[in-house]
């Protein structure tokens, strides 16, 4: 061989002999930028062939070196080469990146030369994925009116990627309309569509879309179980999945699976997680890091935290998602000490955190009481990783000086925060003041929660009149009340619980479930049972001022009990319980658990909104502290 492609230490070199091999060939073995830009310097001389140059411009937007394809299209311009083609790779090279406006430039510029560059419908194409990534949709309809002119309306891939335009604009008229003047929409253009509604949460328009569509692919299968999750349909998600594989034959693409298992950790449905994990394994998969990242968080979230650890430990590279979900994990489980463990270990492997990341270290630190460690991090997030704290990370500094009982520290640091506290950090105190017995200052910070907008909280009449119950104040709750009756609606409490593989949904007073009667029954059984220990109905979290028997009635109800009584009706005695809970545990729900847990004799799991609960022997894994 006459010529040698070697590194020396950081730069590579090419090395040209006397009878070098032909460029082409040599462009193909380059490795780095510098080599591509050696081989440019040599033809800017020399008279190359047009099938050089475009190999050379190819082998520059595979190298992502949009700005080096850019200046040899400008030294090699017209009539000699066909731009039309090279133009086009710039622009499509242009949309995929974030500076997709070049792609808008390089195309105005198309209309203004006349020359043998002339748009066809693969530049319209190119450009309108381009102007579906600008932040008003103006450019894109801009080009609908170029499309029309040049005779390309008919065309389906221009009409594809103009439905899937306006579908990211949440434009779904323009989208529909699109569609349905489409002579043969096709398989691309039915999933624009249905994609475009999950996205404005108009889920069952897309389902119904889905169901008529005449052929599907994986593609189309991913964007309707994404559209599940994203809009919380977590057991639609499922349903859908099942039907796929059973019904359908379908083999799931990373991106379907990734959607399950986020499923599956949201309403902690271990054994269909588990069933993923196996058919990954199975299928020889190669597991993707964004796959092991779902693993991770669906076992931590399923509260399996030893089984992310042992996905996690068995990646070969992690990113800092898959950190993040580890963290996150190990935070939510209590297990702060562990959490700041790995994410020592996350900062010698010289990666930087992220803003969630850092979220979920600092969640650790408040679960597990580590305040000094907490703050140091608060402290420092700007000065060592450059991040701005965010107000969560404000509230969770809160929480930390909260739950370790530093209450006054916590109230000043409130009142000095650059940022105005929302309902999630006055709430906070709130529950630290209620669990270490600050009665003023518990009154003072319902006082604050009073003057903001209710509109602007989750819930918000039902919270305040759910705060002043506690207090006993009974003027007040009446007063918010009727507020609240005249306006909004709080979010319903709903718990999960996997049987055979099968999610079952409970809401708070639930009617729903075809076997309530007995389940109620069996509650008021296990409620009667547990009272011999000692367990008697905390009522003072009840929103009505009803009297005590009522209010024994109410909380009887909640979903997480009846989840709770229905997961004892159907597993064998001695397996363990795990419920899922979308809303914060109530104390007396948590009371109750304990009691149960003992008296039966089961291990109970409840992961609520903000944490695991474990639940043995009568303890709590939270030691009464959430
Ligand atoms: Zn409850
Ligand atoms: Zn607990």
């Amino acid at each position: 061989m006459s010529f040698s492609l070697f590194s020396s230490q950081s730069t590579a070199h090419l090395r040209f002999h006397s009878q070098s091999l032909p460029l082409s060939l040599l462009l193909k073995k380059c490795t780095a930028l510098s080599q591509l830009q050696q081989i440019h310097a040599h033809i800017i001389t020399s008279q190359p062939s047009l099938s050089l140059v475009i190999a050379l411009f190819r082998s520059y937007t595979s190298f992502g070196s949009l700005t080096h394809a850019r200046l040899l299209l400008d030294r090699f311009p017209s009539p000699h080469f066909p731009s039309t083609l090279l133009s086009n790779s710039l622009i499509q090279a242009y949309s995929k990146t974030p500076n997709s406006q070049e792609s808008l430039h390089l195309f105005r510029r198309m209309l203004a030369v006349s020359g043998p560059a002339f748009p066809d419908k693969y530049t319209f194409t190119f450009v309108i994925v381009a102007s579906s990534r600008q932040p008003s949709p103006e450019f894109g309809a801009s080009v609908h009116g170029q499309v029309v002119r040049n005779g390309f309306a008919s065309d389906v891939f221009v009409s594809n990627s103009m439905v899937n335009m306006y579908s990211c604009f949440g434009r779904m008229d323009d989208a529909q309309k699109l569609f349905d003047d489409m002579p043969q929409p096709d398989t691309v253009s039915w999933t624009s569509l249905i994609g475009g509604y999950t996205k404005r949460g108009e889920v069952t328009v897309a389902r119904e879309l889905f169901d008529k569509m005449p052929e599907r692919n994986d593609v189309s299968w991913a964007v309707m179980t994404a559209g599940y999750v994203g809009s919380g349909r977590f057991n639609e998600a499922l349903h859908l999945f099942h039907d796929m594989l059973h019904n359908h034959k379908v083999k799931p693409n990373e991106a379907v699976l990734v959607c399950v298992l986020s499923a599956c950790a949201e309403l902690g449905a271990l054994d269909q997680g588990k069933w993923i994990h196996v058919y990954l394994d199975k299928s020889c998969v190669p597991k993707s890091s964004s796959i092991s990242t779902a693993l991770i968080d669906m076992y931590a979230k399923c509260g399996r935290v030893e089984c992310a650890t042992q996905v996690f430990d068995n990646m070969f590279s992690r990113d800092v998602c898959t950190w993040s979900s580890m963290i996150t994990g190990l935070a939510m489980h209590g297990h702060g000490k562990e959490a700041l463990r790995v994410f020592t270990k996350m900062l010698d492997e010289g990666i930087n955190p992220d803003d969630i990341l850092l979220l979920g270290v600092l969640n650790g630190c408040s679960h597990a009481g580590l305040v000094d460690e907490g703050c140091s991090i608060f402290n420092n997030m700007k000065h060592f990783w450059g991040i701005e704290p965010k107000i969560e990370h404000y509230g969770c500094l809160v929480d930390l000086l909260g739950r370790a009982g530093q209450l006054e520290k916590a109230y000043d640091f409130v009142k000095s925060m650059p940022v105005d506290p929302d309902i999630i950090i006055w709430r906070s105190l709130l529950s630290a003041c209620r669990i270490h017995g600050y009665v003023d200052l518990g009154e003072q910070i319902i006082d604050h929660i009073a003057q903001l907008d209710p509109s602007s909280y989750g819930g918000g009449y039902a919270l305040l009149s759910n705060l002043y119950a506690s207090l006993g104040r009974w003027d007040k709750v009446g007063r918010v009340r009727k507020e609240m009756s005249a306006r909004s609606k709080s979010n319903p409490g709903c718990s999960w619980i996997e049987i055979d593989g099968v999610v079952h949904e409970f809401l708070a007073a639930d009617r729903l479930h075809p076997q309530i009667v007995e389940i109620r029954n069996e509650l008021n059984v296990i409620l009667k049972r547990i009272s011999t220990t000692g367990y008697f109905a905390n009522t003072k979290q009840v929103l009505f001022d009803l009297s005590e028997e009522d209010k024994e009635q109410a909380i009887s109800w909640h979903s997480e009990k009846l989840a709770v009584a229905f997961g004892l009706m159907s597993t064998k005695s001695g397996s363990p319980i795990r419920i899922v809970k979308n809303l914060r545990i109530c104390e007396d729900c948590h009371s109750a658990m304990e009691a149960i847990s003992l008296v039966f004799d089961r291990e109970i799991v409840v992961r609520d909104r903000s944490r695991f609960h474990t639940f043995k022997q009568g303890k709590c894994s939270c030691l009464d502290y959430w």
